[in-house]
């Protein structure tokens, strides 16, 4: 879905600022990513990998060589109560040593809980299948769910990933595991004081829109209006919701590299690239 946010013209400048690479859950790597953002027309894209900025040198480099502007990010899967929120964060200083430390703990937890849940699988439906068989879908990050999703395609047990989340692997399925997170306030504050621009993902998938205004108060300073899971009523919504409390609007497909019918293309999701220039005015030098 594109949504016409700004006078957009084929020929402007466009931004998707949510993507994933093998540094976390996504197929490809940060240079093919690159590449697949000149392939498709888009002048920049933000990488924005769960808990790892180790895609972002690789990346920024071939987006040098190629004229694509790479913005470095992150995704951070906060949680409050039941609610798991993720928040976006622009600009960081990623190589700050305390920062990796962070995500460094975040990662380990998630092969304790890919393990649990593989695990859960075995015993709760008798599923063949192994951790051996997940670990081979992780390319350079750590295990999450969408590679516990392809072991069952290429099981044969299901026949697409999200039927794997449907059947057995989403938030409400008896084999579901949470893992280690911080809360929403811990996920803001990391990436403020990492100097970056916390944004609040994808509001429009929160079971209860009260995190959404606790996100604002939290001091959140954007929020991802424009997503390939969002309605247009949502886009727009989210987009006056945005401008009304004086933050960023910024869009995303949430790219993994997927291919099929419900998975979101690089691209699908675009802003005119004056989005960039506002985050980069709220990042701390
Ligand atoms: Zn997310
Ligand atoms: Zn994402």
């Amino acid at each position: 879905m594109t949504f016409n946010f700004d006078a957009q013209s084929k020929k402007g400048c466009f931004a998707d600022l949510h993507t994933h690479t093998t540094a976390s859950d996504g197929l490809l790597t940060p240079s093919q990513l690159v590449m697949e953002a000149l392939r498709v027309g888009l002048k920049a894209i933000g990488i924005t990998d769960h808990d790892s900025t180790d895609g972002l040198n690789q990346a920024m480099e071939e987006g040098q060589r190629l004229g694509i502007q790479v913005i470095p990010g992150v995704e951070l899967n906060t949680q409050v109560d039941d609610e798991e929120i993720h928040i976006l964060g622009y600009y960081i200083h990623h190589d700050l040593p305390w920062f990796q430390d962070m995500l460094e703990t975040i990662r380990h937890s998630r092969w304790t809980r890919a393990r649990k849940m593989v695990e859960n699988l075995r015993r709760m439906y008798n599923l063949n299948i192994s951790f051996e068989e997940v670990e081979q879908e992780v390319t350079d990050g750590a295990p999450g769910r969408p590679h516990i999703a392809r072991a069952l395609v290429k099981k044969g047990i299901v026949k697409d990933v999200a039927e794997a989340f449907e059947k057995y692997i989403g938030t409400d399925c008896p084999a579901y595991e949470p893992r280690y997170r911080l809360t929403l306030e811990e996920g803001i504050k990391a990436i403020k004081d990492a100097g970056g621009v916390p944004v609040l993902a994808h509001p429009g998938l929160l079971k209860d829109q009260k995190y959404t205004m606790m996100a604002i108060e939290l001091g959140i300073q954007g929020i991802e209006a424009i997503h390939s899971k969002h309605t247009p009523e949502q886009c727009e919504y989210y987009s006056i919701l945005a401008t009304k409390h004086g933050l960023v609007v910024t869009a995303g497909s949430d790219y993994h590299g997927e291919e099929g019918e419900d998975m979101p293309k690089l691209g699908d999701v675009k802003i005119c690239c004056s989005v960039i220039e506002q985050l980069k005015n709220l990042a701390k030098k």
